[in-house]
């Protein structure tokens, strides 16, 4: 490959505690958290909103958010008040308010929210993180701070300053599909709130599934009803065999996907007397990437752990629902029941590198492992739990590596987070 190299000066631009890269349900949490403690915290989000894929990519409902107190508490009780929350199993918040919520409660915890700016590079002396460089309209930006947390969802940071990850499944390093998801609005009145695919039953009256299937590969497509009236989002489109970091590929997907919403919006028609003339409403900022890097940390969390139900010393939340693999070469998708489980501290701690944990989908875990704690429920606690860790570190004036996992979940638990009552894990209808 063809290179160049640029040498530039780059102003700092903020000197803080705690730098988090990536909004989303993790880094919202993780920012909150830090700043509630008293953290000097920035957040940096390289869209114009926070809350990743709930807002940027309409993905709901917002799974194994339950019966684990802290920040997915009261963000449900929020939008509950806005009449913002319900809809599907009565878990789906509305985009447009999570965004306002989310602002909100940044703000209150006097995080420092940056927006527009992509964090690209990471500050380092040796092996030791000691901020990142942001790219912004104002050019590009350093910020310098004492632990960095990685919720890109990619774990961008952690991989550019030198973690090592893994990607996709072991047998060929394929990863889950994409997904294209949008909204319609016109849903029937008459079309029930927790029924996900009586339309796609009567569609199949109609047109044989191999037909569908040619345009849209998809085999168990969900109408998800959303809090708001005759409004839903839609999950039917799956691009396989590309990747969540290759510009390229998401380019190809994005358009593909976008090409593909329209296939729906005419086999929807074919089932109009079930779903009302539905029409499109909106369209997701982004397309939505299921998986890329699970950054290789102290602990990696197994499928035995899931099947086990393996609970931790140094626990700092616990999961509830079951595995969730798209599959990554066909049209299915497999659900597996594990049992609660909880997350170990040392998950979030990459190996090789200082002063950076991750939160999100790209905590260290294996390929089945990852298809759980994925889901926004566990990005929210595995957020809580950086956030929590950075404040502990500086303030013990230790790394995030030497620092006892234990007193993070204590502190955890004092703020409300539940992770010792493991109810029985459940199990969904395909739709995530
Ligand atoms: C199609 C689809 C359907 C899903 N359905 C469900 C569901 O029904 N229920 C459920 O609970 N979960 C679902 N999930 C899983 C869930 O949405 C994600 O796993 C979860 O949102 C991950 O949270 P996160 O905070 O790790 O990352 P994200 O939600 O991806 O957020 C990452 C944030 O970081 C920003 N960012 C990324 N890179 C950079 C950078 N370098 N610099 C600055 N900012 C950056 C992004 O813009 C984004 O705001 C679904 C996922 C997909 C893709």
């Amino acid at each position: 490959m063809q290179t160049i190299t640029l040498r530039k000066k780059i102003p700092v631009h903020a000197s803080v505690d705690v730098l988090v890269i990536g909004a989303g349900p993790s880094g919202f949490a993780a920012a909150v958290r830090a700043g509630r403690l008293g953290a000097k915290t920035m957040l940096v989000e390289r869209s114009g909103f926070t809350g990743g894929m709930w807002t940027a990519g309409l993905v709901g409902p917002y799974f194994d958010g339950e019966n684990k107190g802290g920040l997915n508490l009261e963000l449900k009780n929020t939008l509950l008040k806005k009449h913002a929350w319900g809809g599907l199993w009565n878990i789906c918040p509305d985009a447009a308010e999570m965004i306002l919520v989310l602002d909100d409660k940044l703000r209150e915890a006097g995080v420092h929210l940056l927006l527009y700016a992509l964090g690209t590079q990471p500050i380092m002396k040796n092996n030791t993180l000691q901020g990142a460089v942001i790219e912004t309209k104002s050019g590009p930006l350093a910020v310098k701070a004492k632990i960095v947390i990685d919720c890109t969802g990619d774990g961008d940071i952690a991989a550019a300053a030198g973690a090592p990850f893994l990607t996709g499944r072991p047998k060929d390093g394929l990863m889950q599909p994409m997904t294209m998801m949008f909204k319609i609005g016109g849903l029937k009145d008459s079309y029930k709130r927790d029924d996900i695919q009586s339309w796609y039953r009567e569609l199949k009256t109609k047109i044989p599934e191999k037909e569908i299937s040619k345009k849209l590969s998809y085999t168990h497509p969900c109408v998800i009803r959303l809090p708001r009236k005759g409004e839903a989002a839609v999950q039917w489109i799956h691009i396989t065999n590309v990747s969540g970091v290759n510009a390229e590929d998401l380019t190809r997907a994005t358009l593909e996907g976008r090409r593909q919403v329209r296939y729906a919006l005419e086999f929807f028609k074919k089932a109009r007397n079930i779903l009302g003339d539905v029409y499109l409403l909106a369209l997701p900022a982004v397309i939505g990437v299921r998986e890329t890097r699970r950054i290789q940390g102290e602990y990696v969390i197994s499928f035995e752990d899931i099947k086990n139900g393996t609970q931790f010393k140094d626990a700092v939340g616990a999961s509830r629902l079951n595995v969730d693999i798209h599959e990554p070469d066909g049209a299915g998708q497999t659900l597996i029941r594990g049992r609660s489980y909880q997350f170990p501290y040392r998950s979030l701690v990459p190996l090789k590198i200082d002063n950076l944990l991750v939160a999100g989908r790209c905590i260290s875990g294996s390929y089945e492992a990852h298809a759980n704690y994925r889901l926004t429920g566990n990005c929210v606690t595995t957020g809580e739990a950086a956030g929590t860790a950075a404040f502990l570190a500086i303030k013990e004036r230790k790394t995030p590596r030497e620092l006892d996992g234990a007193k993070v979940g204590k502190l955890l638990r004092k703020a409300g987070i539940k992770m010792d009552d493991p109810k029985p894990a459940y199990i969904y209808k395909p739709c995530n």
